[in-house]
């Protein structure tokens, strides 16, 4: 199970909205998108442990990204994490946290490893770039392809023999007198879940490519199509919908929503009428893949 969790989903300064963090959980893996300011006093308010985040990814370094960082790495070290945690973001994170360290008085009590992108045995997280008007990049969480036994087949022969099952889900041939077994046939293959996450861009060629044919698309939505929202390195609800609708996604979220606006059922509006599978998450809701 995936759950996404809609810490902040405002941007700019702070708002009925919080500033930009969402959480993505899985199989006790915690890896957090932006941490806006006051990031952590969301988490702790509604009992989201902190210290499982093992990662930290940072689009870009403008303040209602970043300003969230250093305190939640000094709470991490004040309840004595000895785990590494891994950052990633712009070049620039590294001075700004070794600065905000220093200037604090700060030295972290457990490892911190800057990587460029991630990946284990059942995940990647990997940066695209995006369009912002500093330096800045994007995300896509992306499950690896899921290989399960086919039970009903392997019922079906016969097969009772643990060892062979298990050779057939590592990819052998397995012989039983003259029959051959083919894992091909044995194996029911599903392809994972793909989240993607813009942080703050314009409207971009990259992003499409990028994000092609994601489960989720979380896009930076923060104006209404009565702004050029490119002269601030933004896009509108329409640009975000258009995207998503290029990219084939199949559910688009709408965020970083500036706190202009009260009315957001109007963003929803505008966005459906382009890409129907189109949302507003509200802060602290969350979305679930199962
Ligand atoms: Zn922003
Ligand atoms: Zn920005």
């Amino acid at each position: 199970m995936i759950e996404i969790y809609f810490l902040g989903t405002g941007g700019g300064a702070p708002s009925k909205r919080k500033l930009p963090a969402y959480l993505i959980r899985r199989n006790g893996f915690s890896a957090l998108f932006d941490c806006g300011e006051g990031t952590q006093i969301t988490m702790i308010d509604h009992g989201i442990s902190i210290m499982s985040i093992k990662l930290i990814a940072i689009t870009h370094l403008h303040a209602d990204h970043v300003m969230g960082v250093p305190s939640i790495i000094q709470t991490m070290a004040m309840y004595s994490r000895t785990d590494k945690l891994y950052i990633m973001g712009p070049r620039k994170i590294q001075e700004f946290l070794k600065a905000s360290f220093e200037g604090t008085y700060f030295c972290p009590s457990f490892p911190i490893e800057f990587i460029d992108q991630y990946e284990d045995n059942e995940i990647t997280i990997r940066p695209f770039k995006t369009k912002h008007v500093i330096p800045s990049q994007g995300y896509i969480f992306q499950e690896k392809e899921k290989v399960n036994i086919d039970k009903e087949r392997i019922q079906r022969d016969g097969i009772k023999d643990w060892r062979i099952i298990k050779d057939l889900k590592s990819g052998k041939e397995v012989k039983i007198g003259n029959r051959i077994l083919r894992p091909e046939d044995y194996l029911i293959k599903k392809e994972g879940y793909k989240i993607s996450y813009t942080g703050d861009t314009s409207g971009y060629d990259n992003v499409i490519k990028s994000v092609k044919d994601s489960d989720l698309l979380l896009h930076d939505s923060t104006f209404l199509d009565d702004i050029n929202a490119e002269e601030y390195g933004h896009s509108t609800v329409s640009i975000a919908a258009r995207i998503a609708l290029d990219a084939n996604v199949k559910r688009l979220g709408l965020i970083h929503i500036s706190g202009r606006y009260e009315n957001l059922c109007i963003f929803e509006e505008i966005s459906r009428k382009i890409f129907e599978k189109s949302f507003v998450p509200k802060d602290l809701s969350y979305y679930l893949f199962r």
